[in-house]
C-alpha cells in the first residue's frame, strides 16, 4: 500500500512540474492537449516491439526481456496519470483514496508476492492488447479493469511490487531530471559518453540498493555534468 501511494505522489509531482498545476483538466501550461489514453497505447506498442512479433523479419530473435520491463514501467507512469485525472474529474478523491482503492483490488495480491518469472510471449502480447483495447474503447473508461490487467502484466513480466517500485522511482527521477535539463526544448543530451541515460540511471540504481529518490537525482546531476563536458 505504501509503495502504491508513494508512486502516485511521485507521479503527481512529476505531472505538476512538467505540465503545470492544472494538468488534470487535460491541458498543459504550454497549452498542449494531454491525452493519457494515447500515451498508454503508444507505450503498449513499444512494449510489443520488445518481441520478435514480425512474421517477416528476425523471426528467431530472442525477446528483449529487459526492455519489456522498462516499457511496463513507462506505461505505469501513464496509467497512474490517467487514474489520478479520472479520480479528480469524477470527484472520487485524490491520490490517498486512489491508493486505497488500488490496494483493495483483488489482483493487487498478485503483485504483492515476490516474482521473477516471465510468461510466454503470446500470453504477454494478448494482455498488452487487452490494455490497448481498454484505452481505445470510446465508452466509459473501466479503470479497475485497466489497473487489474496492468497488474497481470507486471507479474507476467517477471516483476512484483518491490521491483516495479524500484524501477519506477528510477525512471520517474530520470524523467524529472530530463525536464529540469531541457527535455521540452530539445537541448537535453540523452546519450552520455556513448550510453543512453536510461542505462546510466539503471547502473546507479543497481549499485546502491537503497538509494533514495533525492540521492539518485544528485548522482545523475554529477554524472550528467562530468560525462557531457566537452
Ligand atoms: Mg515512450
Ligand atoms: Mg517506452
Amino acid at each position: 500500500m505504501d509503495k502504491i501511494l508513494l508512486m502516485l505522489q511521485l507521479q503527481s509531482s512529476l505531472n505538476e512540474a512538467t505540465n503545470g498545476e492544472e494538468w488534470t483538466k487535460g491541458v498543459t501550461k504550454n497549452n498542449k492537449i494531454i491525452n493519457w489514453k494515447r500515451c498508454v497505447y503508444m507505450e503498449c506498442a513499444e512494449m510489443i516491439d520488445s518481441f520478435s512479433w514480425k512474421h517477416w523479419k528476425n523471426i528467431d530473435k530472442e525477446a528483449d526481456w529487459a526492455n519489456l520491463q522498462i516499457e511496463v514501467v513507462d506505461v505505469w507512469h501513464f496509467i497512474m496519470s490517467l487514474a489520478i485525472q479520472n479520480y479528480a474529474n469524477a470527484y472520487k478523491g485524490g491520490v490517498d483514496e486512489l491508493a486505497l482503492d488500488i490496494s483493495a483490488l483483488s489482483n493487487f495480491n498478485k503483485i504483492d508476492t515476490k516474482n521473477e518469472l516471465f510468461s510466454t510471449q503470446d500470453i504477454i502480447i494478448e494482455t498488452i492488447e487487452s490494455i490497448m483495447f481498454d484505452v481505445l474503447n470510446r465508452d466509459n473508461l473501466e479503470l479497475e479493469k485497466l489497473i487489474s490487467e496492468f497488474f497481470d502484466l507486471v507479474v507476467m513480466s517477471g516483476l512484483d511490487l518491490d521491483t516495479l517500485y524500484k524501477l519506477y522511482v528510477g525512471k520517474n527521477i530520470l524523467n524529472q531530471f530530463r525536464q529540469d535539463n531541457g527535455y521540452k526544448d530539445g537541448s537535453y543530451i540523452k546519450v552520455w559518453a556513448g550510453e543512453e541515460d536510461n542505462v546510466v540511471m539503471k547502473r546507479v540504481l543497481d549499485k546502491g540498493s537503497d538509494i533514495s529518490p533525492s540521492e539518485l537525482y544528485k548522482e545523475l546531476t554529477k554524472l550528467y555534468i562530468s560525462l557531457n563536458k566537452s
